[in-house]
């Protein structure tokens, strides 16, 4: 049993100073006295928070999840460590269906050992509109379909899915019949306002990825972007890499979505990378000044780091409180997808970040165990 002491402790509410977290596997405790027997951690001033969730993440290091390795499950893991990140979905691309199913297979059978969890698949395709392809190969993109993913529901968290195509509606209504547990979240997707307000009765309850492949927001047709701002049960996420999106829409999204919003990376292969040739989705990218682009100049995910994206809003977003920005990436998408992990409460996973002003991350525990950074 560990008790962290001298931390500036961020919760889902407040920042505590003077406050003690006691854990073992899981948290014990938090309050002001130390309990007895355990082995005390000074944190030395640093902030401590739950650890840090990314819900978006196909790659990192040299790696991506559609290498459909343990090898690179594992590089991913670690290298996000020192992010903050804690757990993660690792995120497919449109591909073939044969290397789709290896990507889900190779998650599915992926026994962990150390570095950020694997919390399951977020399904990016192939079930989008090939109008908003975005950097996803168009050629691959499928209709909504069971068959792909049924093998793989243990797995499967989240999907990315444009409700408007064919078969859009019937796969939706059965996956929040038959899979609850699953997030459907709208994107890449040309949807109009009225499509889009339409999917969130049938069961979408999220959003990818807003403003980034789909239409923009336009007075006579909200589209999916008015739709979303507008309907306070649905979710969204952002890339705060101040490339995706300006850094002005940051504050504005703030203030419409609060409870709603959750920050996620997008990271390719690149990720924790800065600069070079890569490739994402069998496509070439190149990385140059914290942007990662198709050849033909498409956005192509990005090189973000999550606590990089905290700093980014941290900045924009002048009234929101400290608490308020970490939930973006602990409490939130905990919620959202229904994890034991995401707050410093008792009982949940001790999945923790401790880190300075800068947002720069010093060390991290998870499941109680204290990780390696690099
Ligand atoms: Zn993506």
């Amino acid at each position: 049993m560990k008790s962290i002491v001298n931390a500036k402790i961020v919760t889902d509410k407040d920042v505590l100073e003077g406050y003690v977290l006691t854990f073992d596997k899981e948290i014990i405790s938090l309050g002001k006295e130390v309990p007895n027997n355990v082995e005390i951690v000074d944190a030395k001033g640093l902030y401590l928070s739950a650890g840090f969730i990314d819900i978006h993440i196909h790659g990192s290091n040299g790696y991506d999840v559609m290498d459909a390795t343990h090898e690179a499950l594992e590089g991913i893991s670690k290298s996000i460590l020192e992010t903050g990140t804690t757990s993660f979905l690792a995120t497919t691309m449109t591909m073939s269906q044969e290397q789709i199913t290896k990507a889900l297979h190779n998650v599915q059978t992926f026994k962990q050992q150390e570095g950020a969890k694997v919390l399951g698949v977020h399904l990016e395709g192939p079930f989008i509109n090939p109008i908003k392809h975005g950097a996803q190969d168009p050629q691959h993109i499928q209709k909504p379909n069971m068959e792909l993913i049924e093998p793989f529901m243990d797995v499967v968290k989240m999907i990315t899915i444009a409700p408007e195509v064919e078969g859009g509606r019937e796969f939706i209504e059965q996956i929040e019949k038959n899979f609850p547990h699953i997030l459907l979240s709208i994107g890449h997707s040309d949807a109009s306002y009225n499509e889009a307000k339409e999917s969130f009765s049938w069961g979408v309850a999220h959003s990818t990825h807003i403003f980034n492949a789909m239409n923009p927001l336009h007075h006579r047709e909200p589209g999916i972007v008015g739709a979303i701002l507008e309907a306070d049960e649905v979710s969204c996420d952002v890339i705060a890499d101040l490339v995706h999106i300006h850094p002005s829409f940051f504050k504005l999204l703030y203030r419409l979505k609060k409870e709603q919003l959750i920050l996620i990376t997008d990271a390719m292969r690149a990720g924790c990378m800065r600069c070079g040739v890569s490739e994402v989705g069998g496509q070439r990218v190149i990385v140059k000044d914290g942007e990662a682009r198709l050849e033909d100049g498409t956005l192509a995910g990005s090189v973000l780091k999550i606590n990089e994206a905290l700093k980014n809003f941290y900045e924009y977003t002048d009234k929101i409180t400290l608490p308020e920005l970490i939930n973006t990436v602990t409490a939130i998408p905990a919620k959202k997808l229904g994890l034991d992990v995401g707050f410093l409460k008792k009982g949940y996973k001790a999945d923790l970040v401790l880190f300075d002003e800068e947002f720069r991350v010093h060390r991290s525990y998870i499941n109680g165990v204290k990780t390696k950074l690099r």
